[in-house]
């Protein structure tokens, strides 16, 4: 199958792909399932212990068959959309598109793809190679005191020593049964001194005749057969497998198993990660077994858990980046022309055709005279100013709204009292003292300009006022934010206060710095309280 093709027929696109369904697997979807996260587990169906008739040591489900148990953790995982599907992962490789993500390959020719990866696929246990031992695993051949110890208590034991660990491993048994040997394999090193006393005292025999062989009669474990034709009679044989990190199909991603050494012995292989279970490929994180293979069924399910929680974490940062980056894009975009030309040209009217409160109630009482009208969208406050008598310069970067507002003025038969001009008050500049244009009324209702912008607007409009003239400046209060309204506006809004700096106060007298409490439509049409900055003052004759 091309790259392409697989990718466009690939089956399932999910947030997280979890590589094992056993405890830790399924723990860490629960995690993720109940932070609503689409998650996809592909499981080859053998948890490690699958050999033993029983889990111990998992409090609340003591006892229960292993399988019985995944069972009912797949039913509960089930309740929250997470998918189980039977399969054994082959191959997974970087997902070649914007955003972190992976494309994970089946036995049975799926391709499914991840953003993030749980794997969490345990580990393989090599037995020593002693005839008839691999046929017992986990049922009278044996290696931890805490998953069998108690089934096997009193019994007669017999341990392979196969490493360093071996006197450690004994007396772990010991604490179980005083019916008790060590037996040497072939190339273990003999224990130390100390061992060997500690052994002694303990009541453990140590016998360096290497095995040769199982004993069993009628399904029932009789004794190991050693090199020199003894039979050593025992109920359970305890090994020490060296376990393999089942993680061969995360070669592509360059994510090797890695030895792990413990008392001067190699035990096994791991996948090396942080405590957060993440690797050293960002996105890929791992859990129980494979990681650790110490861990218990209960260990291995909390490990999961954590990790599932971490990962759920990591992508809600990755979500709040990117929601962050969009709506900076947004942002920037909404106060460039293109996008306002877009917004009123996608619309008959955007506005509601009515003059603003704080406009009308600040310039009812004014003489008319020259009014220049800030942002003047549709028209509708320079019409009103208009049909009071003011002539009106209305000046927007919108080319489709000043056409608008001047077809409203002509509707309105002010048409001849108010005239459109295009400029961008970004760089709007009224010009020199003396020289430059100036007008009687200068009002700004609800111009906006992000990172606190509005200031050296407010001081560029007061250079337009008249001497005796009026400037108003109204906007948007930050405390509107809790309303849930004004989305995204915060480095735009104002308070009336913190336009004063902008005037020269020896030029100046601020006349109002009020915020005036006003009732909008919320989103489903509920009367919301929001305040207007109002910022009114008279330039000094
Ligand atoms: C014989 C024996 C008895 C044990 N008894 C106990 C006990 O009584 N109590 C206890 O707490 N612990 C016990 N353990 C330890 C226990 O098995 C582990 O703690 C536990 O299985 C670890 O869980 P895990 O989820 O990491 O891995 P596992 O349970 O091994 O689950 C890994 C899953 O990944 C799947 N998988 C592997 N490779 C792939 C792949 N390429 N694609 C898809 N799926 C894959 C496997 O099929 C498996 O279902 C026992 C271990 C053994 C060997």
């Amino acid at each position: 199958m091309s790259e392409t093709k697989a990718l466009q027929e690939h089956e399932h696109r999910s947030d997280v792909v979890i590589v094992g369904g056993g405890a830790a697997g399924l723990s860490g979807a629960l995690a993720l399932g109940r932070s609503r996260r689409s998650v996809l587990v592909l499981d080859a169906g053998s948890p490690r212990n699958s050999p033993a008739g029983h889990v111990h040591n998992y409090l609340g489900r003591e006892g229960t068959p292993p399988l019985e148990l995944l069972e009912i953790g797949r039913g509960e995982i089930a309740q929250y959309g997470v998918q189980v599907t039977v399969a054994r992962v082959e191959t997974v490789r970087p997902w070649d598109r914007p955003g972190t993500g992976f494309v994970v390959t089946t036995d049975d020719g799926r391709e499914v793809l991840a953003r993030r990866l749980l794997v969490a696929s345990g580990v393989t246990d090599v037995l020593p190679d002693v005839p008839g031992l691999a046929d017992r695993w986990g049922r009278d051949v044996l290696h931890c005191p805490y998953c069998h110890g108690w089934e096997i208590r009193d019994r007669a034991i017999a341990v392979l020593a196969t490493n360093k660990m071996a006197a450690h491993q004994a007396m772990l048994f010991r604490q179980l049964t005083d019916n008790f040997v060590v037996v040497l394999t072939e190339g273990t090193p003999r224990p130390t001194e100390e061992d060997l006393e500690r052994l002694a005292v303990r009541g453990v025999r140590v016998v360096s005749d290497p095995p040769a062989g199982v004993l069993v009669e009628n399904d029932t474990l009789r004794g190991l057969r050693l090199s020199s034709g003894e039979v050593l009679a025992c109920d359970a044989i305890v090994v020490s497998p060296v376990f393999r990190a089942r993680a061969e199909f995360l070669a592509p991603l360059g994510l090797e198993p890695k030895p792990f050494e413990m008392g001067g012995d190699v035990l096994g292989t791991l996948i090396p990660s942080e405590p957060t279970g993440a690797t050293a490929v960002p996105g890929v994180w791992v859990a129980g077994n494979l990681s650790d293979a110490m861990a218990q069924v209960v260990s291995s399910a909390a490990v999961g858990l954590r990790v599932g929680a971490i990962i759920n974490a990591d992508l809600i940062e990755e979500e709040t980046h990117l929601a962050v980056s969009t709506h900076r894009a947004e942002l920037a975009d909404l106060f460039e022309e293109p996008a306002w030309e877009d917004r009123y040209a996608a619309r008959d009217a955007i506005w509601s055709g009515r003059v603003n409160p704080q406009l009308e109630a600040e310039a009812a009482g004014l003489e008319p005279g020259q009014a220049l009208d800030v942002g003047s969208g549709e028209g509708a406050d320079a019409i009103w100013l208009a049909e009071r008598g003011w002539s009106v310069t209305g000046i927007d970067f919108s080319i489709v709204a000043l056409e608008r507002a001047a077809s409203h003025a002509a509707t309105a038969g002010v048409g001849e009292r108010t005239e459109w001009r295009h400029v961008d008050v970004r760089t709007f500049d009224p010009g020199p003292e003396g020289l430059g244009e100036r007008w009687d009324l200068v009002t700004s209702q609800f111009m906006h300009l992000p990172d606190g912008g509005m200031v050296d607007l407010t001081r560029r409009l007061a250079g337009a006022v008249s001497p005796g003239g009026t400037l108003l400046v109204v906007g948007h209060h930050p405390d509107d934010l809790v309303t849930g309204l004004r989305h995204g506006q915060q480095s735009s809004m104002f308070t009336p206060e913190d336009l004063v700096p902008a005037l020269d106060p020896d030029a100046w007298e601020v006349e109002v710095v009020e915020v005036r409490p006003r009732t909008v439509a919320g989103h489903d049409g509920e009367p919301v309280p929001v305040g207007d900055s109002v910022l009114r003052a008279r330039r000094r004759l």
